[in-house]
């Protein structure tokens, strides 16, 4: 579960995030819509930790990110994590960018285990093995050997996709998974999220796939000038509220 309280984000001058509520629900796909710049990848790096909190608070589990209460001269203080308690929190979270970033020199097989046997401590063995029904799972036990460049852009998404799996992660975080493949490319990555929504995978998922999110979503978030305008049960994209969202669906529909 995932508790986003009052987040804000400033960088210098720039207010991007301005005060974020959010819940997320463990088992559930929460699908994020909103317009270019309304803050959307900040967020999820935000619950990544890929980007420090400005103001707010972010809870996985029931544990703050980022930082810890500690008593101080009578007061309660919040003191930043050390990279290994960073770590630790982080490891409980997969993250899957628009661009793939797999390791080019690296076969398919390599870059899913890489993280398993050397953050992970997992055997060698072990990390093959279950990298193997990974693969399966993405339809692409096929090209175990193949190196990124030998893949089209779909492929190479399922491999970011079954790279992160192999960290056994609690969450998923996908910022738009689909948006740089060929249209004829980004049905085989959504339906192997599908899959993953179905095994019972908590994702947010950042997308302009409107379809995916009709069907998949338990949770649509529209995000506008870093704000939460709307959210509620996937059928807010047949009923928007407000005029900032309809215009929007027009746009993307
Ligand atoms: P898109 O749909 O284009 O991906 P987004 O909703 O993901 O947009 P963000 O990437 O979260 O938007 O950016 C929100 C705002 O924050 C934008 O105005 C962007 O320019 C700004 N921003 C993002 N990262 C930084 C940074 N590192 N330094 C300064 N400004 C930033
Ligand atoms: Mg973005």
């Amino acid at each position: 579960q995932i508790v986003i309280t009052d987040v804000h984000k400033e960088y210098g001058d720039l207010h991007v995030l301005k005060g974020v509520n959010l819940e997320i629900q463990p088992s559930t796909v929460t699908v994020i819509l909103g317009p270019s710049g309304s803050g959307k990848s900040t967020l999820l790096r935000m619950i990544n930790q890929l980007e420090t909190i400005t103001g707010g608070e972010i809870d996985v589990d029931g544990e703050m990110i980022g930082y810890k209460p500690v008593q101080r001269g009578g007061q309660t203080v919040l003191q930043t994590l050390s990279d290994k308690e960073v770590a630790r929190q982080r490891a409980h979270i997969g993250m899957v960018f628009q661009k793939f970033n797999l390791f080019p020199h690296m076969t398919v097989l390599e870059n899913i285990i890489e993280a398993p046997v050397h953050v992970a401590g997992m055997k060698k063995e072990q990390a093959l093995a279950e990298a193997r029904t990974y693969l399966e799972m993405v339809g692409l036990s096929d090209r175990a050997n193949h190196y990124p460049s030998q893949l089209s852009g779909g492929q190479q998404q399922r491999v970011a996709i079954a790279r992160a799996i192999a960290m056994h992660p609690d969450i998923m975080l996908f910022d738009e998974p689909t948006s740089a493949l060929d249209p004829e490319l980004v049905g085989e990555v959504l339906s192997v999220m599908r899959k993953l929504a179905d095994d019972g995978m908590t994702m947010v998922v950042v997308t302009h796939e409107i379809g995916f999110a009709r069907e998949v979503a338990d949770q649509i978030v529209f995000m506008d000038g870093g704000v939460v305008v709307e959210s509620g049960t996937a059928d807010i994209v047949d009923h928007p509220q407000t005029e900032r969202f309809q215009e929007f669906l027009k746009a993307v529909l």
